[in-house]
């Protein structure tokens, strides 16, 4: 078959993974000059197993207001005159009830384990070097209330492997010497040791350049544009290059896909919501940390990089250009100087925002759409690294009429319609 993927983000590029391995024929759309430069270049690298959690959660509405206006607030929202956003906040809202939580919660653990798996198997036939770090991840917590609250959410699990260790705060720091030097306090932590950290861009150019190798073919600075249709079918699509006729269309375009989609597909409620990551150059230096650490009170997660240590978080609603706010990377700076002082050249460190593309409830935008041959793979908000390989492998089994190998509730597209 013919297949043609929007997008070379990580979302892009692994399904073109598993559909180049079934032999199909895959070009790959990207208005970008290479793969990997949009979303997927500079996320905090956390690759989450049994972490995998909605943003909307009980206590997000109050950490909402509370923090209003404060350049440092893990969740910022700019009042302006935006009906798409107030729209997609109202809906977000209403997730956050704990039994909406609980729901997503479940179902973004099935395609996570499923795609913490296909990635293993991945790495294990691939070779590929992306600074990939498998020493776990450490959530910290500042205050018990907060501490207690997650892990009175492990204890839910049903299975004890799945859930974290909480741990005291002396504690946190046997395990990771690097906050010795920590120049704020927590009340303690959850080690969750089966998480990973690694490179999403290096990860997605490295694989793209590996599936050029075999034939795929990248149309890169191309914009895709509409689609024509033949009764209940897309034939083709038009770029601004040309159209390109297909057997098959994947949307694999985050924050664009609503737009691109909308005469087919209207009122997808992907929202671009913005974040930002410092990448602190660590040559020379002795304090950043091996292990992954999520600063649970600030939603900003470390992953060290090789010779790099990559901050990065936080949410900003109604700022959706990747033009980063001063005052928010001064914020994100500091609090990774207060956490670990010793990391590096913190004034050397390079900046980035990105768009999240996110569903009102965190999980992502999978399957055929109302079009046969029409399918979308986006939507994965704040955790597109993590489900990257899973998505891929589901939309691959869907191409081919297979059922898939998990459970596809609450993250099918027909989900909003
Ligand atoms: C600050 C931050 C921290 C994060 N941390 C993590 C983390 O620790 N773990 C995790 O799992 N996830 C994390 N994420 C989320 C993750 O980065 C994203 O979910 C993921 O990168 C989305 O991948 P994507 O391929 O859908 O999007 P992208 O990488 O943005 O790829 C989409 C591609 O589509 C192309 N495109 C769009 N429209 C068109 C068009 N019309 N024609 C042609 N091409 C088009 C774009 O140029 C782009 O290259 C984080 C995100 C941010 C912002």
């Amino acid at each position: 078959m013919k297949v043609i993927i929007v997008g070379a983000g990580v979302i892009g590029i692994t399904t073109a993974y598993y559909l180049e391995a079934e032999g199909h024929e895959v070009t790959v759309v990207e208005r970008q000059d290479r793969a990997g430069m949009e979303t997927s270049f500079a996320n905090a690298g956390q690759l989450c197993r049994y972490t995998a959690r909605p943003w909307a959660g009980p206590s997000v509405p109050a950490m909402i207001f509370r923090e209003m206006g404060r350049a440092s607030a893990p969740y910022l929202v700019r009042l302006r005159f935006d009906p798409q956003m107030w729209r997609w906040l109202v809906s977000f809202l209403a997730q956050c009830r704990t039994s909406k939580y609980q729901k997503t919660r479940s179902n973004l653990l099935r395609i996570a384990i499923h795609s913490s798996n296909l990635m293993d198997d991945l790495i294990a036939r691939e070779n590929i070097d992306f600074d990939h770090c498998r020493y776990g991840v450490l959530h910290l917590f500042q205050d018990q209330k907060s501490l207690d609250y997650a892990s009175e959410d492990e204890r839910r699990f049903a299975n004890a492997d799945i859930r974290g260790e909480t741990l005291d705060y002396a504690s946190c720091v046997a395990i990771e010497p690097a906050l010795n030097q920590c120049q704020t306090s927590f009340a303690g932590g959850i080690l969750h040791q089966h998480e990973q950290t690694g490179d999403a861009h290096q990860f997605t150019a490295k694989l793209a350049r590996i599936l050029a190798g075999r034939g795929v073919s990248f149309e890169y600075g191309v914009e895709a544009q509409k689609f024509i249709t033949e009764g209940e079918s897309v034939s083709s699509l038009i770029t601004n290059g040309g159209t390109i006729k297909a057997d098959a269309i994947v949307i694999g375009a985050a924050t664009n896909s609503a737009k691109l989609l909308s005469p087919m597909c209207p009122n997808l409620p992907i929202y671009p919501v913005k974040g930002y990551s410092i990448t602190i150059p660590t040559g020379g230096y002795n304090g950043a940390p091996k292990i992954g650490i999520h600063d649970s009170s600030r939603k900003i997660g470390f992953s060290r990089l090789g010779d790099r240590l990559r901050a990065a978080g936080t949410a900003e609603f109604g700022a959706p250009n990747t033009q980063p706010s001063q005052s928010r990377i001064e914020a994100l700076r500091d609090r990774a100087r207060t956490i670990f002082p010793g990391a590096g050249n913190f004034e050397a460190a390079q900046t980035w925002a990105g768009l999240r593309p996110m569903t009102p409830d965190g999980a992502p935008v999978l399957g055929q759409t109302k079009w046969k041959n029409l399918f979308v793979n986006t939507g994965h908000g704040s955790l597109g690294w993590s489900l990257a390989c899973g998505s891929g492998h589901i939309l691959a089994d869907l191409l081919a009429g297979r059922a898939p190998r998990i459970d596809l509730s609450g993250l099918t597209v027909d989900r909003f319609f």
